[in-house]
């Protein structure tokens, strides 16, 4: 049997997520717990108290759950009850791009289904950005916590 282990970077991810788009999805879910031998991380919808999900599960939940906006085209779900959420890898897959939190966006199916298997930059410069702002700091926070943990020599 495999030991679950707190995941500690939930914050970090968290605090990614919210700065995409203050999308209420994103801060529904939560990261929970890491596999270690498989390296794969659990999320938990908030409330819904069953079992943890991967990534890609969880956002899809949480939008089934609380609506969404698009990260290419800003659209919302809460203003345009139509529209269709799908999950988007910011890096496709065709690429390497994985299945981590940090390279999932929520995207109406539309942008989705323009983006194709391109990569961000080409389809939306200003999305690239914020995606890559959001990265940095990201690791600006990683770096603040290591510093903050390590004893001063
Ligand atoms: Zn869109």
């Amino acid at each position: 049997m495999n030991a679950i282990t707190k995941f500690s970077l939930a914050d970090v991810d968290l605090a990614m997520c919210r700065h995409w788009s203050g999308d209420l999805p994103y801060r529904a879910v939560v990261a929970v717990s890491i596999q270690p031998l498989q390296g794969t991380i659990l999320y938990q919808v908030a409330g819904d108290a069953s079992t943890p999900r991967s990534a890609i599960k969880a956002l899809k939940l949480a939008t089934e759950k609380y609506g969404g906006i698009c990260f290419y085209c800003k659209k919302d779900k809460a203003e345009e009850v139509s529209i269709e959420l799908t999950i988007d890898h910011i890096e496709p897959q065709s690429v390497g791009g994985d299945s981590n939190l940090t390279n999932l966006v929520v995207a109406c199916k539309p942008c989705n289904a323009k983006k194709g298997h391109q990569l961000i930059d080409a389809f939306n410069p200003a999305a690239t950005e914020e995606w890559l702002l959001a990265l940095a700091k990201q690791i600006q926070q990683r770096f603040d916590k290591l510093k903050a943990a390590t004893p001063p020599s």
